[in-house]
């Protein structure tokens, strides 16, 4: 009761204001600036209007900008596409309906230009959509060309007088991007209003921003998600009584993920966003959510601030984010705030293309109902709570529209933009000021550059991490000699505060040098784009002791760790003087360097091995199972042995892979075995798909072939040896516990919820799976026939979850999972060690590799079947009994000659704990040494762990095993607690998945026994 009084007291209060506002009609301000409101003179669409007030719930849940229509003539209303008007019960437009729509404005209007910006996997358009003035449109290849030398610039050798000709000039780009998300559905319908009013509208208001600047919008950034979502909003309007199926794929490979790649630029819609931004020299990027009531400006949030942005730019997300809430509390829409919950560390986010390219990056979240129907919708007290920064907090209870959330959209892109374009000149300034800073950072904070070694034994992946680099804008240049630098000096162990100190220990360790041989890659950073590169290759620290307790994202993400690449981050200014080439297409020296019938191909845990395997079917491929000399080479374990393959062949397979091949006179005399093109299945659940999406595009981007499967059907298949040598069951991410697997969605009740293409829904499967009902899970003829895939000698590999699931469900022995008590790995890069170099898993890898964790399941072993491995504490449980001597002494007894103590046997963490001779009597629960789990790679020591992000409490995982091989009947259960194959940020752990595929058959090889 309490709450409905002060609902209305609220509502009263508030409507008071609006109708205050409206009736400031075209006046300015009293402080000078334009108002906010329609001008008296303008035609008003008298039909649309009504439908707006009809479909907004609230009368203040609209605003002067946006409670009418501005009539036109010649140029049609949204409502010609979508029959009613934007935001209307029961309206989604296709991504296909949007674009006509814009195309009809391109056509009515001189104000509205249409731009095809790229294609989506699924080979849908995304388009750009400019609205500007004619003469603003006229021009511009010559603005965007003034706008280049402020976003470079070196263009105009840094000289500010210049560049102040050109800011006092230029016209900017205000760049607005729509449903990245896609069960977030109502900016596409927002923004074909809002083009049409910024087209057609003759309110000073709006004619200032017309004038003034080019508004940029991509309506659909997901748009194969769209499409699928609209196709599951109309089967929900035409089965209005039923259930209808959660939206399990958004675009081909990711679903809400699809905002986390920015760093990678692994998926189309980055890319085309990136290209999009860069190409037109934009000074914002607004993107557009729907999660939050009813808006909220997402932008900067809480700390910690990402440590790459400049400082410039985060007074600009305050300026605009704090007027933005300001312009709309004076028109009484409640819910309007910026701060929160958000922290703005990781650049991954798509709005961080800005951030990272000196622009300033932007996002709301306003509130949608995940389609078009009007909903009560009823808050947590956390979302309607009055903060120190939502004095104007949302209401408890309201019935909510589409039209509603719309309004909010427009409303507040439409002051954004307003107040943009009023201090456009201070914004263009900050942007050439922002990219000075980018260009002189070599001389401020540093380094200098970033250097990649032309000797780096993986210069596959070193070309693929610069490709990244490359597809973020930024230069490559490549040294044509030798060349040295000065490294700072190796930091030294903090001296131990009872160690006597010495004046050897006061002298400071010398700077050391080192030499980079000719062909070695320099990323410069004077350069305009250095902030992205420096964000990506440099390392970070999130301190345990941060006030900030819930990391937002992933907390590290070093490039050359994750890509298993040597970068060398180079403080020496000389390195700016070194001889280069600029390097247009990176590309790995590849080829076959003479004749021969046996060729070998080292083995540095290249992904593109796979590759080459799979692409020379006829091909003979043996690994070596110990490293061997050839041809004056040395080639380490897993090394390729190839035959029946002519030079040419070879060479034209891997002159794209970045892979050269050595003719050898004869097979070298070492141990080998067959390496074969492994039948693969890939599966996934019905639960969710975003996490094994990362793994599938990977495996595609490698043309690694697979039959992409659900739990479903292994459920339907009771011989899967009969067609697949390997299963891969990467992790599910959401809803991941065994009983979901197994169990999959509630069946007891409701309707099914078909996943597949009819008339009514013709774009849900797209080029991915389909099912009748997405709820049945795995089941227990699943369960039985992985196990007997298993025992019948298949490989299965799981990780993270499904690590868990496998080993809840029994299917390997002698590993338990521990539960984490004060750990918190939050999406960190971190350090593990090699165990068995020996283990064909492990071919190509060095003694340290980094690897992605995010509180990954904790392993431990036992030797016993069934019983829990754990951390044993040390030395205090074994200590001798009370009795006579010093504490290392044997005790004794009166009257009777001394014994020995039998030694215990000992073993490391990641080690199978070995049986004593009492443990083994009649113990038919001992593992025998062959059946024991094998441990491939371990968590580094507790001060190791830690790479780039945040560890604390690190030595509950410390030195448990990471990658574990349990051999199971005849075949392999291969347990993952990193997650080696993630977000296209990962490629340097990509092989040892890639590994245990390979040697499926032989994954046995160099394995050492215990005695007993
Ligand atoms: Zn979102």
């Amino acid at each position: 009761m309490i709450r409905t009084r002060k609902v209305c007291v609220y509502i009263l209060r508030n409507f008071g204001l609006l109708l205050f506002l409206s009736s400031a009609g075209t006046a300015a301000l009293a402080d000078g600036e334009t108002a906010p409101a329609r001008d008296v003179k303008q035609p008003v669409d008298d039909a649309y209007t009504a439908k707006i007030h009809k479909y907004t719930t609230q009368p203040f849940f609209t605003s002067p900008l946006v409670d009418y229509l501005p009539a036109s003539k010649n140029v049609p209303t949204p409502e010609a596409v979508l029959g009613d008007v934007a935001g209307a019960p029961g309206i989604l437009p296709y991504a296909e309906d949007v674009y006509k729509y814009m195309r009809l404005l391109e056509k009515a209007s001189p104000r509205v230009k249409v731009f095809s910006i790229g294609k989506t996997e699924e080979g849908r358009e995304m388009i750009a959509v400019a609205v500007s003035s004619p003469e603003n449109l006229k021009n511009l290849e010559e603005n965007r060309a003034q706008l280049a030398k402020l976003a470079d610039p070196r263009t105009i050798k840094l000289d500010d007088a210049e560049a102040d000709r050109i800011v006092a000039q230029a016209v900017p780009v205000y760049y607005i991007t729509g449903t990245i998300h896609s069960p977030e559905t109502g900016a596409p319908t927002a923004l074909m209003e809002l083009a049409y009013r910024l087209a057609v509208d003759e309110s000073p208001y709006i004619r200032e921003i017309r004038d003034g600047m080019i508004t940029l919008i991509t309506p659909v950034v997901e748009v194969d998600g769209r499409d699928r979502m609209v196709d599951i909003y109309r089967w929900h309007l035409s089965h209005p009584k039923d259930f209808y199926p959660p939206l399990i794929y958004w675009g081909k490979y990711v679903a809400h993920d699809n905002n986390r790649d920015a760093m990678g630029v692994t998926l189309k819609l980055t890319e085309n966003v990136l290209n999009t931004y860069v190409g037109w020299k934009a000074q914002v990027l607004h993107d557009l959510h729907e999660s939050v009531p009813y808006l909220y400006d997402n932008t900067a949030g809480d700390g910690p601030f990402n440590a790459w942005v400049d400082p410039i730019l985060t007074d600009e997300w305050e300026m605009i984010g704090w007027r933005n809430v300001s312009d709309m509390t004076k028109f009484g829409m409640p819910g309007v705030f910026t701060h929160g919950v958000f922290d703005t560390w990781s650049p991954g986010y798509l709005m961080f293309i800005a951030a990272m390219h000196n622009g300033i990056s932007r996002l709301y979240e306003t509130f949608g109902n995940g389609g078009a129907d009007t909903l009560t919708r009823t808050l947590d007290p956390e979302e309607y709570a009055r903060t120190w920064y939502r004095q104007n907090p949302p209401l408890p209870k309201t019935l909510w529209s589409q039209r509603d959330n719309n309004n909010y959209e427009q409303t507040g892109l439409l002051t954004s933009l307003h107040y943009f374009n009023e201090n456009k000149r201070l914004f263009l300034k900050n942007f050439y000021l922002k990219a000075k800073r980018s260009v002189t950072k070599p001389g401020a904070e540093g380094p200098a550059a970033y250097v990649l070694s032309a000797d780096d034994p993986r210069l596959g992946s070193q070309a693929a991490l610069l490709q990244v680099l490359q597809k973020q804008a930024v230069e490559i240049s490549r040294a044509t000699a030798a060349f040295t630098v000065t490294l700072p000096p190796k930091k030294s162990a903090k001296p131990k505060k009872d160690a006597k100190e010495t004046k050897e220990k006061d002298t400071p360790p010398a700077p050391t040098t080192r030499e980079f041989p000719a062909g070695s890659y320099i990323v410069r950073m004077d350069q305009p784009y250095s902030r992205i590169a420096d964000a990506l290759l440099d390392y970070q620290y999130w301190s345990p002791d941060d006030p900030q307790k819930t990391p937002y994202d992933d907390t590290g993400w070093t490039f050359g760790e994750l890509f298993g690449v040597q970068v060398t981050r180079v403080t020496d200014p000389k390195v700016l003087d070194v001889a280069v080439e600029r390097v247009k297409e990176v590309r790995a020296p590849a080829g076959v360097s003479g004749e021969g019938t046996v060729y070998a191909i080292n083995n540095n845990a290249e992904p593109s091995l796979a590759t080459l395997r799979y692409k020379l079917h006829d091909a003979s491929i043996e690994a070596a199972e110990e490293p061997f000399e050839s041809a004056g080479k040395k080639f380490a374990r897993g090394s390729f042995l190839l035959r029946n393959v002519t030079r040419a062949q070879l060479n034209d397979a891997i002159s794209d892979l970045g892979l050269q091949a050595t003719p050898v006179s004869a097979m070298p005399s070492v141990k080998t075995h067959p390496v074969r093109a492994a039948r693969v299945a890939f599966v996934h659940t019905w639960l969710s798909t975003q996490a094994e999406g990362w793994w599938r595009i990977a495996l595609d981007n490698l043309g690694i072939p697979y039959d992409y499967i659900s739990t479903q059907i292994i459920a339907k298949t009771s011989d899967l040896n009969a067609k697949y040598d390997v299963i891969l069951f990467p992790p599910v991410g959401f809803f991941s516990s065994p009983t979901a697997i197994i169990n999959g969605l509630p069946s007891a009740w409701g309707n099914p919820l078909p996943w597949k293409n009819t008339p009514e829904t013709p774009n849900l499967v797209g080029k991915n799976d389909s099912t009748d009902d997405m709820r049945p899970g795995l089941g227990w003829e699943g369960v039985a026939n992985l196990q007997s895939f298993v025992a019948k000698g298949g490989v299965l590999l799981t990780a993270t979850d499904t690590s868990r699931f496998a080993l809840s469900i029994g299917l390997a022995d002698g590993v338990s999972v521990g539960n984490a008590q004060k750990m918190k790995i939050v999406g960190s890069v971190v350090g593990t060690r090699l165990v068995d170099a020996a283990s064909p898993i492990a071919y190509g890898y060095d003694e340290k590799l980094s690897a992605y964790c995010d509180n990954g399941p904790i392993f431990s072993l036992s030797s016993i079947s069934g019983a829990r491995g754990g951390r044993r504490l040390g030395g205090e449980m074994h200590t001798r009994p009370t009795g006579r001597g010093t504490a290392d002494d044997p005790d004794f007894t009166i009257g009777r000659p001394g014994v020995e103590v039998p030694e215990e046997p000992k073993s490391e963490i990641w080690e199978n704990p070995l049986l004593t001779d009492e443990q083994l009597h009649n113990n038919f629960r001992a593992i025998p040494p062959a059946d024991r789990a094998r441990v491939i790679f371990r968590y580094a020591d507790s001060k190791e762990l830690l790479v780039s992000g945040l560890v604390e409490g690190g030595d509950e995982i410390a030195q448990h095993p990471a990658v574990i091989d349990v051999p199971t009947g005849n075949g392999h259960v291969v347990l993952f607690s990193i997650n080696p194959v993630y977000r296209g940020e990962t490629r340097g752990t990509y092989s040892l998945v890639l590994n245990t595929i390979l040697n499926f058959d032989s994954l046995n090889a160099g394995r050492k026994l215990a005695e007993k």
